[in-house]
């Protein structure tokens, strides 16, 4: 049978200056992937998002040793988002995981995916039993996010579910076929709904390189997140301008009758002020917030490609 005939499961890992990560995992996996029942043919397909170490060279040596390793390499670091729909147009799985190099998320856990996945489910995500491998303010953020989300937006994304999950081909389909540029995985899962399936786990520490996501980087992802999942920040300025108008209304009315009664009441400023600072402060905010629809509409309209690759290992004519 040709090697590079379709795989049953193919394994997506984004990579970022994880020259030591490669070979662990190769070491870790495979033995993994070859155990789990029902899958005969597999491939680890890593993404190179623009290391600038050598994270390629350990992957070339990783494929030399074992042919199902094959990778493409992006022409600058993209970011994990565009890394992972990178991953999903190359893959040839019928099943794709997507899961970090660090190992952090146990790839024991593939085996019970793949095997609900048998049971008629097309989305099988894990769920992290325990945070406690993140710091506090990690934690707290992140469930602040995840409520701030389903709560804005009509598509819920399951919480401590990160982008380790399994998707069969259909929705691998589905995803590759949303056009917009602005990746933000977990939202593009939970809208494209279908059956799904959870298993839980442990996450571990990170013992290999470093975390590639400074605080920064999350708020942004954030942002991402919630900008392209909903347009209720930008709808409620309208009812926020009503509920005041009507308010004001009331005031004037106020302020004329009590002008009408017991004269014209000169000292007013603190109230004025605060006023001024008050609505001052409303209409930037939301000014700022119509700032972050807009900026994304020019990179969406932009029509840019994802992603670019430079270079691939092991892939054949694909
Ligand atoms: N990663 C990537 N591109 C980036 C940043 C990270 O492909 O711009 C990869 C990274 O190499 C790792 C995965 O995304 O395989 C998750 O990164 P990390 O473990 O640093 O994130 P954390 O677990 O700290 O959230
Ligand atoms: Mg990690």
């Amino acid at each position: 049978m040709d090697r590079l005939a379709s795989p049953t499961l193919t394994i997506i890992v984004p990579v970022k200056d994880e020259e030591d990560g490669i070979a662990p995992f190769v070491a870790r996996v495979g033995p993994i992937l070859d155990a789990v029942p029902t899958v005969d043919q597999w491939e680890i397909l890593f993404i190179d998002d623009g290391s600038l170490d050598a994270t390629m060279a350990a992957i070339l040596v990783a494929n030399q040793q074992e042919p199902r390793v094959r990778a493409i390499s992006l022409s600058r670091n993209f970011g994990k988002e565009a890394a992972l729909s990178a991953g999903l147009d190359h893959a040839q799985g019928q099943a794709v995981i997507p899961i970090d190099v660090d190992l952090q998320d146990p790839p024991e856990v593939i085996g019970e995916m793949v095997a609900k996945w048998r049971d008629g489910f097309e989305v099988v995500y894990g769920v992290r039993r325990n945070r406690e491998s993140d710091s506090l303010p990690k934690r707290l953020t992140a469930d602040l996010y995840y409520r701030a989300h389903n709560w804005l937006s009509a598509d819920k994304i399951p919480e401590h579910a990160g982008d380790f999950r399994l998707l069969d081909r259909k929705v691998v389909d589905v995803i590759c076929r949303m056009p917009e540029r602005n990746r933000f995985m977990k939202g593009l899962f939970a809208w494209s709904g279908f059956r799904q399936a959870a298993v839980e786990y442990d996450r571990v520490e990170r013992t290999i390189g470093t975390t590639k996501f400074r605080y920064w980087k999350l708020w942004t992802l954030a942002l991402d997140g919630i900008t392209s999942a909903s347009t209720v920040p930008l709808r409620v300025w309208s009812y926020v301008g009503g509920v005041i108008a009507m308010l004001s209304l009331v005031y004037a009315a106020y302020v004329a009758i009590h002008t009408l009664v017991s004269g014209v009441d000169v000292p007013g400023y603190a109230s004025m002020m605060v006023a001024i600072l008050f609505f001052g402060g409303l209409q930037l905010l939301s000014l700022g917030i119509l700032g972050e629809y807009v900026g994304r509409i020019l990179t969406e309209t932009k029509q840019r490609p994802i992603y670019v690759v430079r270079d691939q290992i092991g892939m054949g004519d694909h």
